[in-house]
């Protein structure tokens, strides 16, 4: 159990590198949610291209509960790379230059604080290609289990993850449907559910973590993420100082190329 807890401790600190603090959770008790009054017949697929001018705010399901994903297309010599952002700026332009340079697209993951702090940066992610992750407005644990606090509600859920589509829809016009990324990987079932009801069909674990958020040296980073590298492996790297992932990646790249490995990004691996 102890061995259990501590794994599960250092798992959970993937956000080492991003993480927020888990600050106040006392906007979990949300007022309570209009319930039932004039809302719109159900949406099947989560919109592409979402209204700004609609509220996002609505009690009608969307779809069932997520389906929590590490691997892609497993057939295939492919596998997908995942970029937390939710502290500093970090090596971010310099994980956007290397993958310029390699002609890579990957998935950012990417709470509404951080896009709001650095739009020029969330600016470049989209322009460049790159898919994006809701990581949550304030990186929150939304059951609780690596903070030690409450879960959150429904309700603070679901505004969690609408006030970070909103903002990232507002300064971009992209979407981060239908990816969502738990804070300190926490979910349980009821995230799920809350999640999938919101149009985030995938909820984005990983096979791989580079474990830069421990402080290892990027040499050390680059030949795990070589070694481990399986067909449809969805990677978790950071893009925050506290992780050598960024100074890695290019040895990351050119490792998994000599075996023949193509890098993508989530729907890469999941279309
Ligand atoms: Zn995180």
């Amino acid at each position: 159990m102890l061995l259990l807890l501590a794994a599960l401790a250092a798992a959970c600190s993937d956000d080492g590198g991003d993480g927020m603090p888990p600050s106040d959770i006392s906007s979990a008790a949300a007022a309570p949610s209009p319930t039932g009054t004039l809302t719109p017949p159900p949406t099947l697929t989560p919109s592409t291209a979402p209204t700004p001018t609609e509220p996002v705010l609505t009690e009608t399901p969307v779809g069932g509960p997520a389906q929590v994903i590490r691997y892609g297309d497993t057939s295939r010599k492919v596998v997908a790379f995942t970029f937390d952002a939710g502290s500093d700026a970090g090596y971010t332009a310099m994980i956007l230059d290397t993958l310029s340079a390699n002609g890579v697209r990957v998935s950012f993951g990417m709470t509404g604080k951080w896009a709001e702090t650095y739009p020029g940066l969330l600016e470049r992610i989209v322009s460049e290609g790159h898919t994006l992750i809701n990581h949550t407005d304030g990186h929150k644990s939304f059951t609780g289990n690596s903070t030690g606090t409450d879960g959150l509600s429904e309700a603070a859920r679901r505004d969690e993850l609408n006030r970070t589509e909103q903002i990232v829809n507002d300064l971009t016009g992209a979407t981060t449907r239908p990816y969502f990324r738990p804070p300190y990987g926490d979910f349980d079932e009821s995230v799920n559910v809350d999640i999938g009801a919101l149009g985030y069909t995938y909820n984005v674990m990983w096979a791989v973590d580079s474990r830069g958020w421990t402080g290892i040296p990027a040499a050390q980073i680059a030949q795990r993420c070589i070694d481990l590298a399986e067909p449809g492996a969805i990677y978790v790297f950071h893009v925050g100082l506290a992780s050598e992932d960024g100074p890695a990646l290019q040895s990351i790249i050119d490792g998994l190329r000599a075996q023949a490995y193509e890098i993508t990004d989530l729907p890469g691996v999941l279309e």
